[in-house]
């Protein structure tokens, strides 16, 4: 008995450890991993409740020689943690740009994209000028831009962030907040903030078929928004039936597998085409 303890002991200590380890091979391997050209973006898209395109979500993704495909959301917050946010954020930026001009000029239309900022990413002093600044470089109109912002980070720091989502605002830029229902911010702050749309955090839509407290919330999400004057996008869209439930509660917008999964700028060009001018 009490060698078996003493085992799981180890066990857990080796996990932590590894957990620690592997923490610290991403933290490294990411500082080349920009100039290496083992990051890219891919971009996943947004259809309308009439069942047209909308834009894109922009999604980034490592492929590391030594460590694999890391997920996002194991490395962002070490690029945070770690100082590398400026530079990562800034090549998320400028790629997203890039690829979008590429792909929109292909086609000869334009549509809406939606950027995911980190927290620290966002409280950079010269964050808004920077980014203003590379729309105009890119001849890019704030309208087409949407910048999607976790709750947490707007509840801790609402003051300090207002003006700064206010300079966004005044260029245009469009504003998200995203995994909305898993924080704890109040209507008051809700009405506070520039905020043009909710996105429905994806566990809401998970349970919504089986667990009617998350069905309830979803449906909750999509009346506060409405009242507020927001659009409100579900995500993490995988059936028909959550697409049917989810437009009967009034969403404006869909993403999810169900769609389409997130593709490289290649793919994309083809999809939209596919998808607008069959
Ligand atoms: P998020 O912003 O909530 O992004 C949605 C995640 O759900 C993405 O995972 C997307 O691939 C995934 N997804 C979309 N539709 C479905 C679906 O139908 N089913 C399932 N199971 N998943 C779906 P991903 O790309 O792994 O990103 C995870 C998180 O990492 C993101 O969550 C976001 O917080 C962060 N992230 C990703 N790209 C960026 C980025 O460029 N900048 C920043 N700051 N964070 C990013
Ligand atoms: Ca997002
Ligand atoms: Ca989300
Ligand atoms: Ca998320």
């Amino acid at each position: 008995e009490s060698k078996r303890l003493k085992n799981s002991v180890h066990l857990f200590k080796d996990t932590m450890q590894e957990r620690y380890l592997r923490n610290v091979n991403i933290e490294q391997a990411l500082r080349s991993a920009i100039e290496n050209h083992e990051l890219y973006m891919v971009y996943q898209p947004q259809i309308t409740a009439d069942g047209t395109f909308y834009g894109v979500e922009a999604l980034i993704r490592w492929n590391s020689p030594s460590l694999g495909n890391v997920p996002p959301d194991a490395f962002i917050p070490i690029a945070e943690a770690s100082g590398q946010m400026p530079s990562l954020g800034r090549y998320i930026i400028e790629t997203t740009f890039a690829d979008i001009k590429q792909v929109q000029h292909s086609l000869g239309i334009t549509f809406s994209t939606s950027i995911n900022i980190s927290a620290r990413q966002l409280l950079e002093p010269d964050f808004a000028t920077c980014f203003i600044e590379k729309m105009h470089q890119k001849d890019i109109k704030g309208i087409w831009l949407t910048l999607e912002i976790t709750e947490s980070l707007l509840i801790e720091d609402t003051p300090s962030i207002l003006p700064l989502l206010n300079a966004l605002k005044n260029n245009g830029v469009q504003l998200s907040m995203d995994d909305f229902g898993t924080g704890y911010s109040s209507l008051s702050m809700l009405r506070m903030l520039p905020i043009d749309e909710l996105k429905i955090d994806k566990s809401f839509i998970d349970a919504a078929l089986t667990n009617k407290d998350a069905q309830q919330m979803a449906q909750s999400i999509v009346t506060i928004g409405k009242n507020l004057e927001m659009d409100v996008v579900a995500e993490g869209i995988e059936t028909k039936e959550q697409l049917e439930m989810l437009t009967r509660f009034g969403c404006d917008r869909f993403q999810g597998y169900y769609f389409a999964r997130p593709m490289d700028k290649e793919a994309l060009a083809h999809f939209v085409k596919d998808t607008l001018f069959p």
